[in-house]
């Protein structure tokens, strides 16, 4: 059965495996477990950032009324109308880390998790990378594209 959620909890409640779109692409996939777990791609590291998924994974303050609530993170910018998805990463005008690296179409590329793979040429844990404050536009916001 495929379903189509923004849900991520449901997600992680009803899914083996998940696929994780942006403007049309597949920009990673895999078992749940391990891409909540693990996410490589920029966009899925985002969506589990803004998300209160974590609260119900720690035992230390899953469903604990006293552990506080905190301001969750947001993605940056908006997602470009239809057919105005920039070429090279779909997700490249709203990424703390593009450069022009990112102006190519990203290969897919396996993770070593059997399943797991994702489209980013700078994934969650590239130790040479620096993200740009967040008050900088990301290179097409600059070009006005
Ligand atoms: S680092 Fe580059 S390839 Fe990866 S999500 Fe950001 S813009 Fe896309």
């Amino acid at each position: 059965m495929l379903f189509i959620t923004h849900d991520l909890a449901v997600v992680a409640s009803v899914c083996e495996r998940v696929l994780v779109m942006y403007g049309g692409r597949v920009v990673e996939a895999g078992p749940v477990g391990e891409v909540f777990r693990h996410p490589q791609h920029r966009y899925t590291q985002g969506l589990l950032a803004a998300s209160d998924l974590d609260r119900y994974d720690d035992p230390e303050t899953g469903r604990d009324p006293a552990a506080g609530r905190r301001p969750l993170p947001t993605i940056p910018g908006s997602v470009p109308p239809a057919g105005s998805f920039p070429d090279g990463c779909v997700f490249r005008t709203r990424c703390r880390y593009a450069d022009p690296a990112c102006e190519e179409l990203p290969p897919w590329v396996w993770t070593g998790h059997p399943g797991h793979g994702h489209a980013c040429v700078h994934p969650v844990g590239d130790p040479d990378l620096v993200p740009r404050e967040r008050s900088s536009p990301a290179p097409d916001a600059e070009a006005g594209r």
